[in-house]
């Protein structure tokens, strides 16, 4: 039992279950947050649908060492940007937004075919509510009628986002995120960090495995990190016109750099949540425990109403902007909702800046 997915039991009793009853769905719906496990998940799941070995998914077998290298032939990934079979397309993850129908049409063409060697041809779509409208269609008729020996994974944590025609057809399993202590024991027995520094990743990455381990091989994850929480103290004592000026510069970016800027405005989200919690006498909770006397300090110009509508408002935002809305308009409009506080501590830290 190799299952590498932490605090997910119920996932993967569903899918454990599956297997073991025979009752293998032809579509499976990933759902929950980022950075909690869905695409290890779907993996290991592949995994245990063809594992040879004596315990699956055995993690040593050839079919599962080919999986879990992205090597097998009969389980494939489709993504934005990804394969298809037309000579003179050249779509790439960098100039595509959407996941298009030639590319679904290539996968049909792979599952009209028996797999070469494994039980299950199993595909993985993701982010499945990135497939366009076109390529819905298609790929519905394949998931009303689809070959036996056929699983499909769609991943999304935006499943609001897909066709209800999609969600119906396939079995929904949900992720959430994995309790701190989880995370730390995680880090510290399998990745050898050592406990400080486990305990602080495990706080910052709210329940999000995926996300400590990254942070942990990736240095300037934690840069802008840190230059957005700067940034969300800054703007919170900042005039509107500085404000503005800061939705512009943001705003103007967004089209060459969506991920950065959906980055920047979900740790603006924890940062308001840590001010509600704060208000809300639940401090214990707050996340960004370095900053605690400047959030306090903030915290104290403003309710839990106010702390509420900015957190509505910036949840509003990085859903219209992944809608494709005029980015600066959005993120102005976002600025407006903002309560202006007023904190000596902060103008005086970012006098200068
Ligand atoms: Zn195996
Ligand atoms: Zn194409």
């Amino acid at each position: 039992m190799s299952w590498t997915l932490v605090g997910q039991d119920a996932a993967v009793a569903v899918l454990k279950g599956a297997v073991a009853n025979d009752r293998v769905a032809h579509a499976y719906l990933f759902a929950g947050p980022k950075h909690v496990g869905k695409t290890v998940a779907a993996l290991q799941f592949a995994q245990l649908l063809n594992c040879t070995g004596d315990e699956p998914p055995c993690s040593r077998c050839r079919a599962c060492e080919r999986i879990g290298g992205a090597q097998h032939p009969d389980v494939e990934m489709m993504g934005i940007g990804g394969l298809c079979d037309e000579q003179d397309h050249k779509h790439t993850p960098d100039d595509s937004r959407d996941i298009r129908i030639c590319q679904v049409r290539r996968v049909q063409h792979l599952i009209s075919r028996a797999p070469y060697e494994a039980r299950y041809r199993v595909i993985i779509i993701e982010p499945a509510d990135a497939l366009g409208r076109e390529a819905t269609a298609a790929l519905l008729k394949t998931l009303e009628e689809p070959p036996p020996y056929v699983v499909f994974i769609l991943i999304s944590d935006r499943e609001e986002l897909l066709p209800d025609t999609i969600r119906s057809r396939a079995r929904r399993v949900g992720f959430g995120g994995a309790p701190a202590a989880l995370i730390e024991q995680s880090l510290r027995t399998r990745w050898d960090v050592e406990p400080p520094r486990a305990a602080e990743l495990a706080r910052l990455s709210g329940g999000r495995l995926g996300w400590a381990v990254a942070a942990l091989y990736d240095e300037r994850m934690m840069e802008q990190r840190e230059k957005a929480l700067n940034r969300a103290e800054a703007l919170a004592a900042a005039p509107l016109a500085e404000r503005f000026a800061f939705a512009a510069s943001l705003g103007g970016g967004y089209t060459k750099d969506r991920a950065g800027v959906q980055a920047t405005l979900e740790v603006w989200q924890e940062w308001w949540r840590d001010i509600l919690l704060i208000n809300a006498r639940r401090e214990d909770g707050a996340v960004h425990r370095d900053r605690l006397d400047t959030l306090r300090t903030l915290a104290s110009q403003c309710d839990v109403a106010a702390a509420v509508r900015a957190l509505r408002a910036i949840t509003d935002t990085r859903q219209q902007l992944a809608e494709n809305a005029s980015p600066v308009l959005a993120l102005e409009a976002m600025m407006l909702a903002l309560p202006e506080l007023r904190s000596n501590a902060v103008s005086q830290r970012f006098a200068g800046r």
